[in-house]
């Protein structure tokens, strides 16, 4: 009887360690058929989705959980927002006849005049602007690449325009969007990171773009799309554009917004009587 229950034992001890070899492989081939772990390394070079690259395809230095890319060039696809932009303002008189036409059609816009054209005597044109619920942004002080500067030179570029529009209004009122000259930030070899920095060191999180650069109406109507942003200069054919496009846009349902408001950031601006000076030292 001894001889029976050890070999009893010895069968059950086989019958384990089969079931416990086919568990084994099993396993295994389940293991085969999940894809490798993601390395940490692997993890800082891919980008997140959807985050922004340079032309080359370089991620940029960091991540951002900001919904929008650093380069903006369209709000949400899925709201029917939509932003009037106007850049440089040379022609002061076509500025003023773009904020009587806001004021008629009860729309709103932002403006990206070049700091070296913020003068006093036109207080009234800028002020009219803000009363209207129009923005002011900046298209830098002079209209340079701003690829091609260094550092100090940028820095000064993008903050002195703050200055001269606080002395002609007589207040401190906050630009807090940026139009890029030629809507362009890159270096001469095609990079952006140094401009990336400069901009975030002086407050902007990003730089706005446009998808819709048209001066006629016929043509701008069908490429404008929920969260478009519309290009457009101080000039009378861009002018006699706004005017024709404003009433069609409005009836297929658009709703007009700053690019401020377009982006996310508060409807409001906060104004002070603390007017900014630039100093370099400040920031470098
Ligand atoms: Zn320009």
């Amino acid at each position: 009887m001894k001889g029976s229950g050890e070999l009893q034992m010895r069968s059950r001890f086989l019958a384990c360690l089969a079931l416990f070899l086919v568990l084994f492989l099993a396993v295994q081939a389940v293991a085969e058929t999940l894809p490798d772990a993601v390395s940490p390394a692997a993890l800082e070079e891919t980008p997140a989705p959807g985050a922004e690259t340079d032309l080359t395809g370089t991620p940029l230095p960091e991540a951002t959980e900001d919904p929008f890319p650093f380069i903006i060039r369209y709000g949400s696809r899925d709201e029917n927002k939509i932003a009037f932009s106007m850049d440089d303002c040379y022609d002061i008189e076509c500025v003023r006849e773009t904020i009587d036409i806001c004021r008629e059609f009860g729309i709103v816009m932002t403006f990206y005049p070049l700091g070296i054209i913020l003068t006093e005597e036109d207080r009234d044109v800028w002020q009219s602007a803000i009363d209207a619920g129009c923005e002011i942004g900046t298209h830098t002080m002079n209209h340079g690449a701003i690829g091609a500067y260094e550092t100090r030179v940028l820095i000064s570029a993008i903050l002195r325009p703050q200055e001269r529009l606080d002395q002609v209004l007589g207040y401190h009122y906050p630009i807090r969007t940026l139009r890029p000259p030629y809507g362009n930030i890159e270096d001469a070899n095609g990079r952006i990171t140094h401009a990336y920095n400069v901009l975030k060191l002086t407050g902007f999180q990003h730089v706005v773009n446009w998808d819709v650069s048209q001066t006629d109406p016929a043509k701008a109507l069908p490429r404008v799309q929920n969260g478009s942003i519309l290009l457009f200069h101080a000039r009378p054919v861009d002018v006699r554009c706004i005017r024709t496009l404003i009433p069609q846009l409005k009836e297929k349902g658009f709703e007009f917004v700053t690019i401020a408001e377009l982006i996310g950031l508060d409807k409001e601006v906060a104004t002070s009587t603390d007017l900014f000076v630039f100093n370099m030292a400040d920031y470098y």
